[in-house]
């Protein structure tokens, strides 16, 4: 069943049973109260008989009451219009009637002239045939004591019985009437509403068929919650289609880059397949060894980032940072071979839980890019620092910055070397992407070290940022949440 069906029948009931309890609320209270007053006009009337027949006097004679005293009874005929009065004797027979009886009789009821004698008053409904109704109010006629006959009071239930038919019809009819416009508006009204969903739905469909990512639904109406489900959607096939164009672009970039150095083993095994003197093959073999150790480093690389990739990339073990760095330091101290100038501090005392190697790594990379892209003589600069929760850090994308929800350590990775254009940086930590691209293979570097360093950030709870200045240096700092 369509929500639209559902939302009309639950609408549509819904109205439906609310006027029906107003309506039968209505019908028996309005009965009931002018059943009432009938019954308020019979008991008056009967009063007035009495008092009239002067009964409880004790000098009531029965074979005097009449047509005529009944009709010259003081009763108001507006304020009591169709009352009919009847006489019975204590044997049933009718004695006297109003002249509006004009001849006939108030239709009678055995059980309730039983009643009546036994000294009760009564109340009746009775039927007075032709499909009419008569209200009778039952009295009996005490004599010292003793029921010597009955005062019947009637008045015709007809323009009671008009009224409620009426009542009743208008009732019924406006429910069914108000119940089926509510229910065509509502099945109206929510087409309307849920027009953009059928449209989203549509939409979805046909880019699912036609296999293409860059449609997007590009709703127009309100931002309603069926506008937001529209822009949400248009959101999330953006960033399938980044995630996409990515993942094309990585297997893209991966097997352009396996292929160069192929492409170099391949000429030169041609070369040593055509014996050559012996300096050119030394030449030629020493050229395929430096593909073959480029290749592996790139294996390795893509190995990482796919590792880093899978749910549950890094173990979390306490890891001193203090003594990493330290570490790092003689290592750099190593690598940079003299030929640049290496400092160390100030270090922060931190421990984080992570894993161990893969922080290594991370920091390693960044230390041989500092060398890599550094003139010698030049220096690198290795540093840490300690923020406490809710300090204000420099974070990657539009706004860079956020606040720190715990204590969390920076460390940063300074060189005064060639540094980096603005332009570049929004994109340097995507897989293969190089500033130069001849400059960073003649160095040794796989175009994927920055992808790993965010990779390892990331699988920490953490992010990278950098600072650069052409000319004058870049600073890459790992932002590292303390959990603990
Ligand atoms: P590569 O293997 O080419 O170094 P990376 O992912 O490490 O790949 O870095 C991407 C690019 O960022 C590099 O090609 C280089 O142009 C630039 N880069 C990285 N680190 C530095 C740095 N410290 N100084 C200047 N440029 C840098």
């Amino acid at each position: 069943m369509s929500i639209r069906l559902r939302l009309t029948l639950w609408y549509t009931g819904l109205l439906a049973m609310t006027l029906v309890t107003f309506g039968v609320i209505f019908y028996v209270t309005l009965a009931r109260g002018l059943l009432a007053e009938v019954d308020k006009t019979l008991r008056r009337a009967s009063m007035e008989v009495h008092r009239a027949l002067g009964a409880s006097s004790g000098n009531f004679v029965f074979e005097h009451v009449n047509v005529t005293r009944l009709d010259a009874l003081p009763m108001d005929e507006f304020a009591a219009p169709g009352v009919y009065v009847q006489i019975m004797d204590e044997r049933g027979y009718v004695t006297a009637a109003s002249s509006n009886l004009r001849g006939s009789q108030l239709p009678v009821d055995p059980a309730l002239i039983e009643t009546g004698l036994t000294g009760h008053e009564s109340l009746a409904t009775l039927a007075a045939g032709g499909g009419e109704r008569v209200r009778v109010h039952t009295t009996p006629i005490l004599v010292q004591g003793r029921a010597v006959g009955l005062v019947l009071v009637g008045q015709s239930l007809h323009a009671l019985d008009v009224t409620l038919r009426q009542v009743g019809f208008i009732l019924v009819t406006g429910v069914l009437a108000a119940t089926l416009v509510a229910g065509l508006v509502g099945w109206a009204l929510t087409r309307r509403a849920l027009e953009p969903l059928d449209h989203i739905a549509a939409m979805a469909e046909r880019i699912t068929g036609a296999d293409d990512l860059s449609q997007r639904i590009a709703f127009s109406g309100p931002r309603d919650e069926v506008g937001r489900l529209a822009a949400a959607f248009d959101r999330m096939m953006g960033r399938l289609e980044r995630a996409f164009r990515s993942q094309e672009r990585f297997v893209a970039d991966s097997s352009h880059e396996l292929r160069t150095p192929l492409t170099v083993i391949r000429g030169n095994l041609d070369l040593l397949k055509r014996s050559l003197s012996p300096i050119a093959r030394r030449e030629a073999l020493a050229a395929i060894m430096e593909e073959t150790l480029r290749m592996g480093r790139i294996v390795d690389d893509l190995l990482t980032l796919a590792q880093l990739d899978s749910p549950q990339p890094i173990e979390h073990k306490p890891v001193d940072m203090a003594n990493l760095l330290d570490e790092l330091y003689r290592q750099a101290q190593l690598l940079a071979a003299g030929k640049h100038r290496v400092t160390l501090g100030p270090i922060a005392p931190a421990t984080i839980p992570g894993d161990r190697d893969r922080l290594k790594q991370m920091l390693l990379n960044l230390v041989e890019n500092a060398l890599r892209y550094t003139a010698e003589g030049e220096s690198v600069a290795i540093s840490s620092k300690l923020y406490p929760p809710g300090s204000r850090l420099s974070a990657p994308g539009e706004h860079g910055r956020r606040y720190a929800e715990r204590e969390t350590l920076a460390v940063s990775v300074s060189d005064t070397g060639i540094g980096i254009a603005s332009e570049d940086l929004p994109r340097l930590f995507e897989p293969f992407y190089r500033v130069d691209k001849a400059r960073s293979r003649a160095r040794g570097g796989t175009g994927l070290a920055l992808s790993i360093v965010q990779g390892i950030a990331q699988a920490h709870g953490g992010w990278v940022t950098v600072q650069s200045e052409l000319g004058k240096g870049s600073t890459f700092t790992v932002w590292l949440p303390i959990f603990f």
